[in-house]
This record gives C-alpha cells, structure tokens and sequence, in this order.
C-alpha cells in the first residue's frame, strides 16, 4: 500500500487526507503541530506535535517507510516547509507543497500591504483606525497588545495575547458575504487586519471591505523553501500519481470517483 506523510493544518490537508484514503487507498499519516485543541476529523492515522526540528524530521522519515510527503501545512507556517524541504534533500523522498494562491486586490480594494505583523500594528496608526476587525490567527493577535484601537478578535480559540480593548468573537470558517457585511456593521468596524491566507472559504471578508469602501491591512506571506508547489488538491493527487508507483496490494486508483 502506497504510505504518505501529510504535513497538516490546514482545510486543503484535511480534504487530502480523506480524497487520498476514500478514493485510492492510501496509508495516510497526518501530522499536527498541535495547536488547535479540537483539530477536523480526518480519514487515516494521524500524529500530534513537533518532530524537533528538521534533524528530527529526518530521523522520523529514515525509520518509517513512507512513499512521499506531502506538506500542506499554512502558507504562514515560516518553518516546517524549510525543515520538511531540507529532509526530502537529505532522504531523497519526494516531497509536495501545496500552497493555495494568494489573494490579488481588485479595483475598489483599499489594501496597505504590509510585510509584517508588527507593521501592520504600525500601520492601524497611520490610519488612526479605531474599530478593527483582527482575523489573523490565535498565535498572531499578540503584535496588536500595545495598540491603542478597538478591536474585533475573531479565531477559532481564544488567543493568549490581546489587545487592551478587545471583543472575542470565537468562529471557523467559511464565512458567507451576508455574514461578513452584518458583522462589519453591527460592530462599526473601520479597518479590517488579516494574513494574505488565500483560498475561498475566508474571502468574504475582503468581499465586504470592498463594498462598504473599508481599508484592509494585509500582512505578505513569509519565504517559501524552492520545492515542488501546488495550488490545490487535485493537483497534489496529479502529482502523487506520477511520482508514486502503486505498490502490490495497494487498492486501484478510482479517478474522479
Ligand atoms: P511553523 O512556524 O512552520 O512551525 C513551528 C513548529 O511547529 C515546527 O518547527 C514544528 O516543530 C511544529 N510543526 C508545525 N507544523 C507541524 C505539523 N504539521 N506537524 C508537526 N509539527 C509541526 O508553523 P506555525 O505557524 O507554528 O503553525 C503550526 C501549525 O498550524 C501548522 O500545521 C500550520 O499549518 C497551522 N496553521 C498555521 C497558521 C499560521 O498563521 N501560522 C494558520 C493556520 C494554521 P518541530 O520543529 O519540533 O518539528
């Protein structure tokens, strides 16, 4: 049976795992950093927590027999894609990101591209902006602890770090245009604060911004090692099939099923 390591943490990896178990019978081993205390259910085995770094990883890889990696964590993860890249070279395993596109500003869009979080906290300033929406993750609300703005923390768990004056709103994804326009409404909010994630399922907030002529900081993504990318799942599967030799005994592959 073909075996796959699947970096995970993301919706795209959740779905990988799942489409790679159901449809083609793959042995799936997730892997979660263990952030999130209540991760999505998911098809196949999954394991839970760091590997020590990337010399970690290695050894991880040399004593377990997987086929390939697939690494789908965030497009804001800024160290496993290095540490996971460095291990594919030295195990010579092949190796997959799957990075889903970044979203480009369209006529109407009040963007302030900023490098960093702690720009964007900078950058609220020079907007003087008071009521923000901050949808940045639980792990990054903490460069927004000093500004002196309102602010709207929405996130899947409570963050530790906070703004002085703060509303937790505790929501997952997606998020509909209709939802997202009552929100900026109902709490007056001015600015809206959130990383260049991409994908389809947080998009509406940018939707919303646009029509009620809101600026939005967006904060760039972080480096990416130079290995093979992907922007989707079908295409992370396209891949597998071309890389990975179906082993005797392994199910069939079912295309489009
Ligand atoms: P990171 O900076 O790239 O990783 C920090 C450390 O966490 C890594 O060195 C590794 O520890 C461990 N780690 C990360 N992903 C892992 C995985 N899939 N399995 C096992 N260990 C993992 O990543 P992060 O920004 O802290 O994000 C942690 C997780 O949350 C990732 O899975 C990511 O996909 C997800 N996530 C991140 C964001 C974000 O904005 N950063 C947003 C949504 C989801 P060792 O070095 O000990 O192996």
């Amino acid at each position: 049976m073909t075996s796959v390591l699947l970096l995970a943490g993301t919706t795209e990896a959740t779905q990988l795992a799942d489409r790679l178990v159901r449809e083609r019978g793959v042995d799936v081993m997730s892997s979660l950093a263990g952030v999130t205390t209540s991760p999505a259910h998911r098809a196949g085995r999954v394991r839970t927590g760091g590997f020590g770094g990337a010399e970690g990883l290695i050894e991880y890889l040399v004593t377990q027999d997987f086929d390939a990696v697939i690494d789908a964590c965030h497009p804001f993860a800024a160290v496993m894609p290095f540490n996971v890249a460095a291990a594919a070279v030295t195990t010579g395993i092949p190796l997959c990101r799957v990075l889903r596109s970044a979203w480009t500003p369209t006529p109407g869009d009040q963007w302030i591209e900023v490098a960093d979080l702690r720009t964007a906290a900078a950058a609220l300033e020079s907007i003087e902006a008071e009521r923000v929406l901050l949808t940045v993750g639980r792990q990054s609300t903490w460069a927004f602890v000093d500004s002196d703005a309102w602010f709207l923390v929405r996130a899947i768990e409570a963050p530790d770090a906070v703004p002085r004056h703060h509303q937790l709103h505790l929501a997952r994804g997606p998020f509909s245009l209709e939802d997202e326009l009552a929100l900026l409404d109902e709490h007056k909010i001015d600015a809206i604060v959130t990383k260049n994630a991409g994908g389809a399922s947080t998009e509406a907030k940018l939707l919303a911004a646009r029509q009620l002529g809101i600026p939005v900081v967006m904060v760039a993504r972080p480096e990416q090692p130079e290995v093979t990318t992907v922007p989707d799942v079908d295409q992370a599967l396209a891949w597998l099939d071309e890389v990975v030799e179906p082993r005797s005994g392994s199910v069939p592959y079912q295309r489009g099923v």
